[in-house]
C-alpha cells in the first residue's frame, strides 16, 4: 500500500513537471532553424587531421549537439539544402529567401536562425537582408571547424545565434551574422581569414555587437535600408540576372570582360586595384560595354575603404556605378537585384548609396 502511494506520488510529480515544462515552453520564443550545410555540418575522418566533407550532418544532429538550447527557445529544424557554401547559387538563394519570408509570416514564429557555410555567408546574408519582408530577426551562423573537430565552434555559434534571434534588439536590423561571440550586420561583414575562428570582420564600421554565453550587447544601429524598405521582392522571381565579378591586376587585358559579355552577363563588377581602378584597355572595354547597356560597377579588391565616385575614373561620363563600401561579392548581389528593376545607372547608384 505504502509502496503504491509512493509510485503515485512519483507519477504525480512527473506529471506536474511535465505541466511546468510545457508552461515554460509556452513562454519561450519560437525559432525556426533553416539548415543549408557548410562546415558547421561537416564531418572529418579524423578529429585532428585536415580534410572533411561539408554538409554531412542534418539539422537535428546539429541542434542536438548544443547544450541548453531548449532553455532559450522552442526550436523547429528544417533542411533547406545541405551543401558546401562554395556551391551556393541563385536557385538556393531564391528558395531560402522564399522560405524565410514564409516562415516569418507565420504568427507563431518569432525569428529564424540559418546555418550556412562560411565561404559565401557574406553574400547570402546580404541577399537576405535586401529581400526579407518581415522585421522579425534573421540570424546566420556558420563555423570554421567541422562538427567532429576537437573544440568545434559550431555549437557555441548556434547557441549564441539563437540568443541573438530572441534578443529584443535584433528586430528590424536586417540579417545578422553571428560567429565567435561577435554580431555583424550583413552589409558590413566579410570573411577575412581562411582558417581562423575569428574570420568574420566588419572592417569599415566594426561589429554590430557582441554575444557572450547568450548575453547580447549592441553597439551601433543599422543606418541603411533593409528588408521591406528596399522595395526588392523575390516573390515572382525564379532566376536572377547574370552578373560577373572580374579581378583587376597589373597588365589586365580586356579578354575576360569581352568573354563575360559574350556569355550573357547583364552586369559586371570590377574588383579594381586601389580605389576601383584598372588598366586602360580594361577601362576602354567597360566604357564600350556600358554604352551598350551592360551595367558596370567599380569596387575594390582591397579589404576595406570606400570606392569613391568620380575620383580617378569619371563615372558620370562613362555611366559607371561606384560601389562605396560594398566589396565585389556584395556589389554583385545588389546589382543582380537592382537589375530585376532597372538598368538605369543613376537609379542603381542611388541603391548603392542607400542599401
Ligand atoms: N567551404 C565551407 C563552406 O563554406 C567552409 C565553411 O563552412 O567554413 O561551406
Amino acid at each position: 500500500m505504502k509502496r503504491n502511494a509512493r509510485i503515485i506520488s512519483v507519477a504525480a510529480m512527473a506529471a506536474l513537471g511535465a505541466v511546468a515544462t510545457a508552461a515554460l515552453a509556452a513562454d519561450l520564443p519560437k525559432v525556426r532553424v533553416l539548415a543549408t550545410g557548410g562546415t558547421i555540418a561537416g564531418a572529418q575522418a579524423s578529429a585532428t587531421d585536415y580534410g572533411y566533407k561539408s554538409g554531412a550532418y542534418d539539422v537535428n544532429s546539429l541542434l542536438s549537439a548544443v547544450p541548453n538550447l531548449d532553455k532559450l527557445a522552442v526550436i523547429d529544424g528544417e533542411q533547406v539544402a545541405n551543401i558546401g557554401s562554395q556551391d551556393m547559387n541563385d536557385e538556393v538563394w531564391l528558395k531560402l529567401a522564399k522560405r524565410v519570408n514564409a516562415v516569418l509570416a507565420e504568427p507563431g514564429t518569432d525569428g529564424v536562425l540559418i546555418t550556412h557555410g562560411t565561404d559565401t555567408l557574406e553574400e547570402t546574408s546580404y541577399f537576405l537582408t535586401l529581400v526579407t519582408k518581415s522585421s522579425k530577426p534573421v540570424v546566420m551562423v556558420g563555423s570554421m571547424r567541422p562538427a567532429t573537430a576537437v573544440s568545434a565552434d559550431g555549437p557555441g555559434n548556434i547557441y549564441n545565434g539563437v540568443a541573438v534571434v530572441t534578443s529584443p534588439g535584433a528586430k528590424g536590423k536586417g540579417t545578422l551574422v553571428v560567429l565567435n561571440d561577435t554580431i555583424h550586420y550583413a552589409r558590413n561583414v566579410m570573411k577575412t581569414d581562411t582558417t581562423s575562428v575569428q574570420t568574420f570582420e566588419s572592417l569599415n564600421r566594426g561589429p554590430a555587437g557582441v554575444v557572450h554565453t547568450g548575453k547580447v550587447e549592441w553597439f551601433e544601429p543599422m543606418d541603411r535600408k533593409v528588408g521591406a524598405a528596399t522595395g526588392f521582392s523575390v516573390d515572382a522571381l525564379d532566376r536572377l540576372p547574370r552578373v560577373d565579378v572580374i579581378y583587376a591586376h597589373a597588365n589586365m587585358s580586356a579578354d575576360l570582360i569581352d568573354a563575360a559579355i559574350k556569355n550573357g552577363a547583364k552586369g559586371i563588377v570590377v574588383a579594381g586595384v586601389g580605389d576601383g581602378n584598372m588598366t586602360t584597355p580594361a577601362l576602354d572595354a567597360l566604357t564600350a560595354a556600358a554604352k551598350n547597356g551592360v551595367v558596370v560597377v567599380r569596387s575594390t579588391r582591397l579589404a576595406s575603404g570606400i570606392t569613391l565616385r568620380n575620383n580617378e575614373v569619371n563615372d558620370d561620363e562613362k555611366g559607371f556605378i561606384a560601389s562605396g563600401e560594398l566589396n565585389p561579392a556584395k556589389s554583385r548581389v545588389l546589382l543582380q537585384l537592382a537589375l530585376t528593376q532597372t538598368k538605369d545607372p543613376v537609379r542603381i547608384q542611388k541603391m548603392f548609396y542607400e542599401y
